[in-house]
């Protein structure tokens, strides 16, 4: 039978702009994250590590297609710009 074990319990927080939906560049969602960070170092009891987190997306800067090649200046073809840098058609 399985056994259920529930551990590293943790707080997170996020930021209203998630809540207002997200119209700040990604500099200000940054400082915003270090603001709530900086005040929650300063006045919030049994605390941790607190830090600011993001995730990161690899996206081709024409058309915004999901990065999928391991080349950096390749992206298979997503669109025509990136079919500019195909090396194999640049030959
Ligand atoms: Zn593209």
């Amino acid at each position: 039978m399985k056994k259920i074990e529930r551990g590293d319990y943790h707080v997170e927080v996020w930021p209203r702009i998630y809540q207002l939906g997200g119209c700040l560049t990604e500099a200000e969602e940054k400082a915003e994250c270090e603001r709530i960070v900086d005040e929650i170092r300063r006045h919030v009891a049994g605390k941790g590590v607190v830090e600011v987190k993001w995730t990161t997306t690899l996206l081709c800067e024409h058309c915004s297609s999901h990065w999928t090649e391991p080349s950096d200046a390749y992206n298979g073809g997503c669109c025509d710009e990136d079919e500019k840098n195909n090396p194999e058609a640049n030959r």
